[in-house]
């Protein structure tokens, strides 16, 4: 028997995916069942790997038979993806199935920060119905939306910033020379610098890790706006937590935190003028049955001897 162990209960339709491949135990583990991944992992082929689990070198080592891993997402910063490369598993991800939801996650939060509807919302039940005099929101229309990466994500907010808002678009991106539309600047401050609302897209490496601190945020216009809809380890929490502060930003908006669940002391906690939500971007019910498929597909495709289509490690495949 192939073990496939799942680290969530699929939907129905998708777990129908398997249907008909011969010779297989499907396993589920649910989040925090630590010392049951554990024993699953030592003997499993294919792992269905949410952000619950990490794979890290030693737990790879460890499942001496293990051959793929499919990420139920874009991001692999859960899997050490060296180690697999090296052991020869295939490292899969979803990077198409969430684009959208992200996207609108991002519009969303730009919405949220300059309408102000979680601080009107809070006044109003408090029974500040006067608070609507104070002039706190302001408008999106005409202003510059300032992209750090200008991936699949990031173009796709582009796309929406632009049609609904007529905002005009500038970014960042060193792997990208050119884009239709988009103002691309050689320097990452300059993008501080201009924007109104600053919007990171970028993957979470060591090249990006607390890459948004005290020197980035310095540059931003105390007007603007600060959304995150990437990773956590991407913002240093306490460089935001002092700009927002003392005012020397407008706000932020962040989907996702260095620590998730946040600690309780996480600076940012206490302060008014960040929204924060759950890591939640991708997890529209659409997009959660779309990202589920999608990595289902990938572990099918590998047992039924074909490749799968999002190879994130696609040096085993060359
Ligand atoms: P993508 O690979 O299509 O785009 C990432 C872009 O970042 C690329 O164009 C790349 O060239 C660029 N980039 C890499 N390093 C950079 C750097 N140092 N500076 C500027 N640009 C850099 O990925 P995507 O689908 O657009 O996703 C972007 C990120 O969003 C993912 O890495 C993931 O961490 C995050 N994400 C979060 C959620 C969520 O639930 N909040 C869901 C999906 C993805």
């Amino acid at each position: 028997m192939r073990k496939i162990l799942l680290t969530k209960k699929l939907k129905a339709d998708n777990a129908k995916l398997f249907d008909g491949i011969p010779d297989i135990e499907l396993v589920t583990v649910g989040d925090g069942e630590q010392a049951r991944f554990d024993e699953h992992i030592r003997d499993a082929e294919a792992l269905l790997l949410s952000t619950a689990y990490k794979m890290t070198k030693e737990v790879i080592d460890g499942a001496k038979n293990l051959k793929v891993i499919s990420r139920t997402g874009v991001g692999v910063d859960n899997v050490d993806v060296k180690a697999a490369t090296e052991k020869g598993v295939l490292v899969l991800n979803t990077p198409e199935a969430n684009s959208i939801s992200v996207a609108e996650h991002a519009v969303a939060l730009m919405l949220a920060v300059s309408k102000q509807l979680v601080m009107y919302d809070g006044e109003l039940r408090a029974g500040n119905f006067a608070i609507r005099r104070t002039n706190k929101s302001v408008d999106i229309d005409g202003k510059t939306l300032g992209l750090i990466g200008c991936g699949r994500i990031g173009r796709f907010t582009a796309e929406k910033c632009r049609a609904a808002f007529d905002m005009k678009i500038i970014g960042y991106d060193p792997y990208i020379k050119e884009l239709p539309g988009i103002t691309l600047y050689e320097s990452i401050g300059e993008v501080f610098e201009r924007a109104d609302y600053v919007s990171l897209h970028i993957p979470l490496t060591d090249e990006t890790r607390n890459l948004v601190g005290e020197t980035l945020l310095s540059k931003m216009k105390p007007s603007a706006y600060l959304i995150n809809t990437s990773r956590g380890g991407i913002v240093d929490e306490a460089a935001l937590a002092r700009a927002l502060k003392e005012e020397r930003i407008a706000g932020a908006a962040l989907d996702v935190l260095e620590n998730e669940p946040p600690k309780a002391d996480n600076p940012l906690l206490p302060l008014k003028n960040v929204i924060l939500t759950p890591h939640s971007a991708a997890l529209t019910k659409e997009c959660s049955a779309r990202v589920e498929r999608e990595a289902v597909a990938g572990i099918c495709d590998y047992l039924k001897g074909d490749t799968p289509k999002f190879v994130f490690n696609r040096e085993l495949i060359k």
